[in-house]
């Protein structure tokens, strides 16, 4: 551990679902121990670098500050990129994600495994332009932009997200479950806000609910299925009119929660399974976030 310091990170995906790629690793850094995202760049479509033929790219820049050591920093943006299923057949070919270090604070170093500054950002529009927004006390970053002359495009992507986690009191206790990080996230995106158990007709407070044999049943034990199966019809039409690909949801909750719910006891223990909105969103395609 050292003291906290400011370092500049750049994204890039060209494979699958970009959005998804970029924000899984976006959280995923948050996430990461003695790291914390402070900054995030509006979005870009960019044209490849390096190798031409392969598909279009989605880029940002985020600023973070860390107390990690420069290596353990690599280390753990690697880490990420694994998890996020990037392989290496090609240089510059395409990739589910990239997280390349652009500056670690003012430090220089000069090894193979780890250049900083970045040894090739001078040369990326990909790199400067989103950098630029979020550090526009640099100017080298400005100087060095009027240099590549390839196209980039500002984009706003549509994200699906559970209202409660951009500090809605829409949950079933009358409270909220904001994450600053979505919220510092909606200055480059485009929130589609979802509850699906008030959009099904439930009100704010209401009676805790949880799966049991494939129904939704609430803690004094009435039948709420059909409400619930109602929010997740209306939360995929908005999505699906939106063209989006992508939904950010509450974690284990009977509507929302993906990969662990809970058990249908109210014990608070967890089961392998999805709520009933992010089980329809996963049927028609859409992936998912769970936070
Ligand atoms: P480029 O570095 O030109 O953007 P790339 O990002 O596609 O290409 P990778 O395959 O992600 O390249 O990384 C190749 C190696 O670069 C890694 O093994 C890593 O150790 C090294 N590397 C050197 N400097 C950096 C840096 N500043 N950030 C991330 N990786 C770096
Ligand atoms: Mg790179
Ligand atoms: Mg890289």
């Amino acid at each position: 551990m050292t003291k906290e310091r400011l370092a500049y990170l750049s994204l890039g995906s060209n494979i699958g679902n970009k959005l998804y790629y970029i924000v899984s690793a976006i959280q995923r850094i948050n996430i990461t121990n003695g790291v914390s995202v402070s900054k995030i760049s509006s979005f870009y479509k960019t044209d490849p670098w390096g190798v031409k033929e392969q598909a279009s790219f989605y880029n940002i820049a985020l600023e973070i500050k860390t107390t990690l050591l420069p290596f353990e920093l690599l280390r753990n943006l690697q880490r990420i990129e694994t998890e996020l299923s990037r392989t290496r057949e090609l240089r510059w070919g395409p990739r589910t994600i990239d997280i390349d270090i652009i500056f670690y604070g003012d430090l220089k170093i000069s090894i193979e495994e780890l250049t900083v500054p970045h040894p090739r950002y001078r040369d990326r529009n990909f790199v400067l332009k989103p950098m630029y927004e979020i550090y526009p006390h640099n100017e080298l970053l400005l100087k060095y932009m009027k240099r590549d002359t390839s196209k980039i495009k500002k984009i706003i992507p549509k994200i699906l997200v559970s209202s409660c986690l951009l500090g809605e009191n829409c949950n079933y206790k009358g409270g909220n479950n904001k994450s600053d990080l979505l919220v510092k996230l909606e200055d480059s995106v485009s929130y589609l806000r979802i509850c699906p158990e008030v959009m099904g007709g439930l009100g704010i407070p209401r009676i805790p609910a949880e799966i049991k044999n494939n129904r939704v049943i609430t803690k004094e034990n009435n039948d709420v299925t059909d409400e619930f199966n109602k929010g997740a019809s209306l939360a995929l039409e908005k999505a699906l009119k939106n063209n989006c690909s992508l939904a950010i949801i509450k974690g284990k909750s009977p509507s929302c929660g993906y990969g662990k719910i809970y058990s249908g006891d109210f014990t608070g223990n967890l089961v392998e399974g999805e709520g009933i909105t992010a089980k329809l969103l996963i049927k028609n395609k859409i992936d998912i976030i769970s936070v």
